[in-house]
């Protein structure tokens, strides 16, 4: 069975065919800046094997749909296609990012889910319009095939009211759905799915602290296999220090900065979203450019930017430790989490007494794979590479068949 992956954004989308027969990616893209007068799509086949091919087309893409039909011809090119025709696409998963708490479970897409994610629009201004878009492009280009919605959101549906309510007057909760929802949750789930395996235990008898550090940073604290708590909130803006996102301040700041420097909501979000985490304290988001500066170079600021970033994550998992109790593993995942040997380190410096121990050498190797860098602590510390798309295929055959 093939099932046809789609990350759709306003002025993009990603893709990824997969045959969930052997679990292979058969091949993965990148359309961007549809609506502008040069687009850009990016296609690779049989990307992240050896036999690896990458190729761009250039031109200009007025809406989704035009993109998307592109994307068609290249699956089913004759010369550099990776199927026959259209009919071997079987199903198609969608990423959503808001499901609200309308959605606990991935769902067959019909008109009343469609109405539903439409409903969470105001939860999520800036995707759902984009994934809904994603999700009529793809039922008017393949007619008949299913499509599945699977959301960031729903992995976090299993946290108590402690945990995702917000200490603020009820009638907010009850009138705009304020509360804490998470998001990263399909990353979440798989490398829960994926620890409990590496451990030997069933999915819902394994107990974790998960920690997802890329360009956004979320951690999860994770019981019986079920979410109980997490880092991000009603935003992806809550939780740790990120590329560009603040994560946790006093939200009395933001009056602050409305009283004492004259800015209006619209500016103070676009501070604390695109200039503030690890840009913001040393004007670089990637952890690479940190990590040569502050070594090669000296620069205080990006030590303190590093140290600060390491900082949270450790808080975090003492209060999810806390939270969980006894746990089988931390978990490490996504661009930072999987690559940084430095941040790892750092952050599991000084936590023997949490059981926390990690073999220095086995961290500074890179796998590529699941793997433990544990020093025989109590608390495996694993390094877990992350598949969202994988997970939406594979929560796409499970809902398909039922
Ligand atoms: P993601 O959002 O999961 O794609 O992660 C992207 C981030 O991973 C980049 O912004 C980098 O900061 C980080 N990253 C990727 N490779 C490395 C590496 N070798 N060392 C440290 N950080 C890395």
């Amino acid at each position: 069975m093939n099932v046809l992956v789609i990350n759709s954004g306003s002025s993009s989308f990603k893709y990824q065919l997969i045959d969930m027969n052997t679990e292979a990616s058969l091949c993965s893209g990148l359309v961007e800046r549809i609506g502008e007068t040069q687009g850009k799509l990016t296609h690779k086949v049989m990307p992240g094997t050896a036999e690896e091919k990458k190729f761009t087309v250039e031109q200009p893409f007025p809406d989704h749909v035009a993109g998307m039909k592109t994307v068609v011809d290249i699956l089913t090119d004759p010369e550099r296609g990776v199927i026959k025709d259209k009919s071997e696409i079987h199903a198609i998963g969608h990423r959503v990012v808001q499901g609200g708490e309308t959605f606990s479970k991935s769902v067959v897409v019909d008109s009343v889910v469609r109405a539903a994610i439409h409903d969470n629009i105001p939860l999520a201004p800036l995707h759902n319009p984009a994934n809904l878009s994603g999700i009529e492009v793809a039922q008017e280009l393949f007619p008949g095939v299913p499509s599945v919605a699977v959301f960031d959101t729903e992995f976090h549906q299993t946290m108590p009211a402690k945990a995702y309510l917000y200490p603020l007057p009820t009638s907010l909760y009850k009138e705009l759905k304020i509360r804490r929802y998470g998001f990263h949750g399909t990353s979440h789930r798989f490398v829960t799915k994926q620890a409990a395996k590496f451990l030997g235990k069933k999915a819902d008898e394994v107990n974790l602290v998960t920690c997802h550090l890329g360009n956004g940073c979320s951690m999860a604290a994770v019981k019986n296999g079920q979410c109980i708590d997490t880092s991000m909130g009603m935003t992806p803006l809550a939780g740790l220090m990120m590329g560009t996102r603040c994560g946790d301040i006093d939200p009395a700041i933001l009056p602050f900065l409305a009283e004492n420097k004259g800015l209006t909501i619209k500016e103070i979000d676009a501070i604390l979203n695109k200039e503030s985490g690890l840009k913001g304290v040393c004007g670089m988001n990637d952890m690479r450019d940190i990590h040569t500066a502050r070594l090669e170079k000296g620069d205080d600021k990006a030590q303190l930017a590093f140290e600060m970033f390491c900082y949270r994550i450790k808080q975090y998992i003492g209060a999810y430790i806390a939270t969980v109790g006894p746990i089988d593993a931390v978990v490490f995942t996504a661009g930072v989490g999987e690559n940084d040997e430095y941040m790892r380190a750092e952050v599991c410096k000084d936590m023997e007494h949490l059981g926390i121990e990690i073999d220095l050498e086995e961290n500074n190797t890179r796998r590529g794979v699941a793997r433990s860098i544990s020093k025989g602590g109590k608390v495996q510390v694993l390094i877990i590479p992350t598949n969202e798309e994988l997970e939406i295929a594979q929560a796409t055959v499970d809902v398909l068949k039922g």
